[in-house]
């Protein structure tokens, strides 16, 4: 049993590195702390997840449909990026009455006017019971149905409530992944790489890490059940790769949770868990994109971005930032410095226009 465990061990280690690699899609954000408290914004690409068992991973997405009472605005690309967001031509109009809207997994289709992918099933399942209530609804009622929405989106409250309810539920699987890191990874190695091991101390080990992976895996189903019930998304897939891949227990924290924020927005998600330099970045952007798109489109548009910009200067509010301070520029790095990008805050000598990264209007230092 021994040899078999010097063998094996190695590609146990390999498998649980690998399984530590998350995927952020394009138009995903990721909150990432690989001690549960100090989070850090992860864009779309691979990144190394928390390799610990306090490791916690919270995904959020921008709603990529705009709402106004006369319809939705429609990304005509998967993702939109950097000035793309509020640019009207990035976007089709759908009135809500003429959508055909299916929701399919994480997918949202709305007939002719495009699908689009969301963060997860419950989350497309979610707008797409809004889209149709919205198309049941006569305009004034549509505006009030929007604002509900979107001010549960932008609630750093209710972020804060959920992520709680969703930490309190996956501390225990936190206790015992460390438990199981500990003889999975430190003392069944010690016990087997010793000079002349003897088999009784590894059989030892190697029934407590079935009994501790076991009461895991049961735990594990219980948290997500009862998150489920108060409305928190828990994927089963989650579930099933903790019962199928025990190196996936040991940050199963980090797995089942990684959609419990997924129905707020990122800016709202930053608000509660990132410091608040990280803060007034994104506060930056959201704002300037909120009044880059209001010099341009059709009322519709322009009451769409009303009603965004509307929630996001609540959320500011609630978050002790100030219009000002949200709209003034960052500290200039480069004293020869004119202008700035909102989008990537990379600083421009040259009188530029636009960013030649993301195409983002640049602003000036006043
Ligand atoms: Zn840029």
């Amino acid at each position: 049993m021994v040899e078999a465990l010097r063998e094996l061990l190695p590609i146990f280690a390999a498998a649980y590195l690998l399984d530590c690699v998350m995927r952020v899609g394009p138009s995903e954000v990721l909150f990432s702390s690989a001690g549960g408290r100090r989070f850090r914004l992860c864009g779309p690409g691979f990144h190394l997840g928390g390799a610990l068992p306090a490791a916690r991973a919270y995904s959020a997405q921008r709603l990529p449909l705009l709402l106004a009472p006369q319809g939705a605005f429609v990304p005509q690309f998967p993702a939109l990026f950097g000035a793309q967001l509020s640019s009207a031509e990035c976007y089709r109009f759908a009135p809500y009455e003429e959508m055909e809207v299916a929701a399919d997994e994480e997918r949202l289709v709305l007939g002719d006017a495009g699908t689009l992918t969301l963060l997860c099933r419950q989350e497309s399942a979610r707008v797409a019971e809004l889209l149709r209530k919205l198309a049941r609804s006569s305009p004034p009622a549509r505006g009030r149905e929007i604002e509900g929405f979107l001010a549960a989106r932008f609630d750093r409250e209710l972020v804060a409530s959920t992520a709680e309810q969703a930490n309190a539920a996956y501390r225990p699987l936190e206790r015992l992944g460390t438990t199981l890191f500990a003889l999975l990874f430190v003392a069944l190695p010690v016990a087997v790489y010793v000079p002349e091991p003897s088999p009784a101390p590894a059989a030892v080990l190697l029934a407590a890490a079935a009994l501790n992976y076991t009461t895991l895996a049961v735990l594990a189903a219980r948290a997500a059940r009862r998150l489920r019930g108060h409305g928190i998304v828990a994927p089963r897939g989650a579930v099933a790769a903790i019962c199928m891949f025990p190196p996936a227990a040991v940050h199963a924290a980090e797995g089942l949770g990684r959609h419990a924020l997924a129905a707020f927005e990122p800016v709202a998600a930053a608000a509660q868990l990132l410091p608040r330099e990280e803060v007034l970045r994104l506060a930056r952007f959201e704002l300037h994109a909120a009044d880059h798109a209001a010099e341009s489109g059709d009322a519709a548009w322009r009451a769409a971005w009303a009603l965004r910009r509307h929630e996001l200067l609540r959320l500011f509010g609630h978050a002790g930032i100030g219009i000002d301070e949200a709209s003034a520029p960052p500290l200039r790095r480069d004293a020869a410095a004119h202008g700035y990008c909102v989008v990537c805050e990379a600083e421009f000598v040259q009188p530029l226009e636009r960013c030649p990264e993301c195409e983002a209007p640049l602003l000036r230092y006043t």
